[in-house]
């Protein structure tokens, strides 16, 4: 059966193909080098990078400012030594 495979979910481009591992098989996007996980036959292989795919559109339609934020704040907690640097800029000029 022929499998339709979705475009990178990074850049959008088509330019897509097929990586050979030794073993394994991924997709891998010729725009941006992006690459999906390595599956053990070439239909397992595009059908993880169209859940890729897709899994990527739904995060970034449902990221919210407050998502961000909160994102944000984590990694903050995680580095401390970062966060009063951090506060004398805005959020978005990490
Ligand atoms: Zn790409």
């Amino acid at each position: 059966m022929a499998l339709q495979i979705e475009p990178c979910p990074f850049c959008g481009s088509e330019h897509l193909h097929m990586v050979v591992h030794s073993l394994t098989y991924s997709v891998a996007c010729q725009s941006c080098r992006c690459r999906g996980p390595q599956r053990e036959n070439q239909e397992l292989a595009v059908m993880q990078w169209n859940a890729t795919s897709r899994t990527h559109a739904r995060a970034a339609s449902t990221l919210t400012p407050e998502a961000v934020e909160q994102k944000g704040e984590l990694v903050n907690q995680r580095l401390p030594g970062l966060m009063a640097k951090r506060e004398s800029k805005p959020a978005r000029e990490l």
